[in-house]
C-alpha cells in the first residue's frame, strides 16, 4: 500500500516538465510566467494530497494533462477578472450587494471620455494653471440644493468622517441616542466618531429625545450638535424627535453648528408617485442643517460618493484638513457625478436615470413587464415541466432609504421540479447570473429591477438551470 502510493507520487510531473512542454509552449509564453509557475505549484500540492488519499491509478500523462487544463482554467478566470454583470431580479432598486444605483448611459459616456486619454481634473484651462477636481461638481450642487460651500469625498461615510475630523477632533458631538444607527454592517455612528477623534455624547432614550435633553448636554467643550436620519428604520410608537428646525434654534444659541447626516440624498420629492415623504437635500438646507451629508450611488442615482454641502466657512475648514488627501474621489466618480448631477437640470430626470425610473415605474407598466415575461418564458420552456404565472409582490427601495415604504410591483413566479433554493443558485450561476428572489417556496424575478434587454435573456438563463428536468429528455 505504502509503496504504491509512493509510486503514483512518484509519477507527478515537475514544474520544469510541464513548462517545457511543447503543447503548453504558446500559453506560457502569453502569460505572466511566474504567475504560472505558482499556478502549477499549487496544483501540484493538491494532487500531492489526493494521491496520498488515494490511488486513482492515472499515469503520468493523463496527471500532466489534467493539471495543464487546470491550469488554463485558472489563469483565464483570473485574468478575466471577477466582477461581471447581474441581473437582478429581487425587486430591491438599491441592492448594496448588487452594486447600488446602476448609472445612467450619459454617465457612463461621461466616465469612458475622462478614462479614454487626458482630462481636465485639475486644470483650469483659461489660464493652464493648477484647477480643483471638486470644481466640476460645485456650481451645479449650489444650484441644485441651494448651499455656499460643496465637497465631494469616498463615500457618506467618508463624509461624516471629514466632518467630525474637522469640526470637533477633541471635542464633544451631542446626538439623540434613538439616531445612533448603523448602516449595513460596516457603518456605525459611534465607530465613526471614534476615528475622527471627536467623542460622542448621547442624549435622550432609544424612544424619545427632547430639546432640553441637548440643552443640558452643551458645555464648553461641546463641538457640534448631529441628526442622523435614521434612513434604514423608523422609531415608531410611543416617540419624540428633536426637529431638524428646533435643533437649528438650540444651535444658533449656543453657537453650534448643525450637522445632518441625511444618508440617501435625494434631490427629489417623491410623493407625487405616492411614496413617504423623505427630506430632500435642499429642504435639510433651508430648515437650518449647516452642513449635510450624502450619499452619491443611493437616491441621487450616481457613482459611489460622498457629498458634503453647506456653509462655506465649514466647508473651507474641510478643504485645509489633510484627511481630504486620503478620501479624495477619483476622475472617473466625478464624471460620473457631474452627468448624474446634469440629469437633474431636466424634467424628464427620471426616465434617463435608471434609480429614479425605477423608483417612479407605474403599477400598469410594471404589470405589462411581467406579463411580457411570462409569455416569452412560456414560448422558451415551451417544452418542459414549468408553471409560470404574474403575482404582486412588494418591491424595495434599499440602500437604507424609504425603509417602511412598500413598494407594489410584479414579478413572474416560476414552479418547477426543483426545488426554489436550487433553482436560485443554479440562476446565480448562468451567464449572466440571475439573481431571484425565493418566497414560500417560490421562485420570483421581479420585474422592477430589470433593465432593458433582460427579459429577452432570462428565458434563456431559466432553460439552461433547468437543463436536467427537460420533460423531452424524459
Ligand atoms: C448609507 C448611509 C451612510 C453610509 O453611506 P455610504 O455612502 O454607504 O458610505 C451613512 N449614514 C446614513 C444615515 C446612511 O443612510
Amino acid at each position: 500500500m505504502r509503496r504504491e502510493t509512493f509510486t503514483t507520487l512518484r509519477n507527478l510531473p515537475s514544474v520544469d516538465e510541464i513548462l517545457r512542454d511543447p503543447e503548453f509552449h504558446d500559453f506560457v509564453r502569453s502569460y505572466n510566467r511566474q504567475i504560472i509557475v505558482g499556478l502549477i505549484r499549487d496544483e501540484l500540492e493538491r494532487w500531492r494530497e489526493i494521491l496520498r488519499r488515494e490511488q486513482p491509478g492515472y499515469s503520468r500523462q493523463e496527471i500532466s494533462s489534467f493539471l495543464k487544463n487546470e491550469v488554463k482554467n485558472k489563469l483565464q478566470n483570473l485574468s478575466r477578472g471577477s466582477i461581471t454583470r447581474v441581473i437582478n431580479g429581487t425587486g430591491v432598486i438599491l441592492h448594496t450587494n448588487l452594486g447600488r444605483a446602476v448609472l445612467s448611459l450619459e454617465a457612463i459616456e461621461n466616465v469612458l471620455l475622462a478614462v479614454q486619454g487626458y482630462s481636465n481634473l485639475e486644470m483650469d484651462l483659461d489660464t493652464g494653471e493648477r484647477g480643483s477636481r471638486y470644481l466640476h461638481v460645485e456650481e451645479i450642487i449650489k444650484r441644485l440644493v441651494g448651499c455656499e460651500g460643496v465637497l465631494v469625498v469616498n463615500n457618506n461615510a467618508a463624509a461624516v468622517l471629514l466632518v467630525l475630523n474637522t469640526l470637533a477632533r477633541d471635542r464633544e458631538v451631542i446626538v439623540a441616542r434613538g439616531q445612533l444607527v448603523e448602516i449595513g454592517g460596516s457603518f456605525r455612528i459611534p465607530e465613526i466618531m471614534k476615528l475622527s477623534g471627536a467623542r460622542l455624547v448621547e442624549v435622550g432614550t432609544t424612544n424619545k429625545t427632547y430639546t432640553h435633553d441637548y440643552e443640558q448636554a452643551i458645555n464648553e467643550s461641546t463641538a457640534l450638535l448631529l441628526m442622523v436620519h435614521t434612513s434604514n428604520y423608523r422609531v415608531v410608537g410611543f416617540t419624540h424627535e428633536v426637529s431638524l428646525r428646533e435643533l437649528r434654534n438650540i444651535g444658533e444659541k449656543y453657537r453650534l453648528p448643525v450637522v445632518y447626516d441625511l444618508g440617501s440624498g435625494t434631490m427629489m420629492d417623491f410623493s407625487p408617485w405616492g411614496l413617504e415623504p423623505e427630506p430632500t437635500v435642499r429642504e435639510s438646507l433651508a430648515q437650518g442643517a449647516d452642513i449635510v451629508t450624502f450619499s452619491g450611488d443611493k437616491l441621487l442615482g450616481g457613482p459611489q460618493a460622498g457629498i458634503i454641502v453647506g456653509k462655506k466657512k465649514y466647508l473651507d475648514q474641510m478643504k485645509r484638513n489633510n484627511l481630504l488627501r486620503a478620501l479624495r474621489v477619483d476622475k472617473m466618480t466625478i464624471a460620473a457625478l457631474c452627468a448624474t448631477l446634469g440629469a437633474y437640470l431636466k424634467s424628464d430626470v427620471c426616465s434617463t436615470l435608471p434609480v429614479l425610473n425605477m423608483l417612479t415605474s407605474s403599477v400598469e407598466e410594471l404589470r405589462k413587464r411581467a406579463e411580457g415575461l411570462k409569455d416569452n418564458l412560456l414560448q422558451e420552456l415551451s417544452s418542459h415541466d414549468i408553471e409560470v404565472r404574474v403575482v404582486e409582490v412588494s418591491d424595495r427601495v434599499g440602500g437604507g432609504a424609504f425603509p417602511t415604504q412598500e413598494l407594489k410591483g410584479y414579478a413572474v413566479e416560476i414552479k418547477s421540479e426543483l426545488k426554489a433554493e436550487l433553482f436560485a443558485y443554479r440562476l446565480r450561476q448562468g451567464t449572466p447570473p440571475l439573481v431571484a428572489r425565493v418566497q414560500d417556496e417560490a421562485l420570483l424575478v421581479s420585474v422592477r429591477t430589470l433593465l432593458p434587454g433582460d427579459e429577452l435573456v432570462i428565458p434563456k438563463l431559466v432553460k439552461e438551470s433547468l437543463g436536467g428536468t427537460d420533460k423531452e429528455r424524459g
